[in-house]
């Protein structure tokens, strides 16, 4: 598909909310939002490495499909932080379908917080807060310990480190909700000390693959973790502890 083929690009949108049972998220004014989201990502990739993937269908696909597969599991409402944000994945895609959330977007890379920032401006988004920073840094500040309803992450850590990376984040009685792809299952088997330690209760995993309209399909996980404890102060401890020694 070529970048400006907007027809093109809003047929194929449709067709994977569809395959997908997302459709009554999407109105065709989000579905504008994401034209040229993907227009100005595909854009500033040529100066600025934000994404692998640069064919239309595929961000459609690996992108957009993959960030919503798991927007219901969201309270209405909810505060949110995307830990890891990079490119703005799940952040822009949810923040887009689900106006009713406030989503922080924090990453370690200034660079890419900036980006965020700018394009939420640029897609006049009102429900994005970007914020630069380490997670096991910013998890230590009263102004953001425990006080998320829900902490998210795509694509940063094995879920037994990134689960130290986010439970802190997350108010009692709010929950985890990690993005997964292939070995979901096997990376929570992994964490069940990790995530009794940090607060959580036993996790809940969707297994929920993206499915093409041509009928490939992705890998895609969703587990769910409620936070059901005060996560001791000691966590998160400093990065270098928690890739050595995950929980
Ligand atoms: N979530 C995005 C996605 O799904 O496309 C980005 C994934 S990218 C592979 C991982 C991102 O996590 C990078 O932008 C990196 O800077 C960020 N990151 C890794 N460890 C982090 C930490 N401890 N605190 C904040 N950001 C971190």
């Amino acid at each position: 598909m070529e970048r400006n083929d907007k027809h093109g690009f809003t047929d194929f949108f449709l067709l994977s909310l569809e395959k997908n049972g997302l459709e009554s998220l999407i109105t065709q004014e989000h579905i504008d939002k994401f034209f040229l989201l993907t227009e100005h990502m595909l854009t500033v990739n040529e100066q600025f490495n934000l994404t692998a993937i640069r064919e239309p269908s595929r961000v459609i696909l690996l992108h957009y499909i993959d960030s919503l597969i798991g927007a219901h599991l969201f309270p209405e409402g909810a505060s949110v932080i995307d830990v890891g944000a990079g490119a703005g994945f799940p952040t822009l895609p949810l923040a887009i379908v689900r106006p009713d959330l406030r989503i922080t977007a924090l990453d370690s890379t200034a660079k890419r917080v900036n980006y965020i920032g700018e394009t939420a401006a640029l897609l006049e988004l009102k429900n994005i807060t970007p914020l630069v920073g380490r997670a096991e840094e910013i998890a230590k500040d009263a102004a953001y310990r425990e006080q998320f309803d829900c902490a998210t992450a795509r694509a940063v850590a094995a879920l037994p480190v990134l689960s130290e990376l986010c439970l802190p984040f997350v108010t009692l009685g709010g929950r985890f909700i990690a993005m997964k792809g292939r070995g979901g299952k096997e990376e929570l088997a992994a964490s069940q000390n990790a995530i009794q330690l940090l607060g959580g209760k036993e996790a809940a995993l969707f297994d929920a693959p993206v499915l093409a309209p041509d009928g490939e399909t992705f890998a895609h996980t969703t587990v769910v973790i409620e936070k059901i404890a005060k996560t001791a102060p000691k966590y998160p401890r400093a990065y270098g502890k928690i890739a050595k020694a995950p929980l």
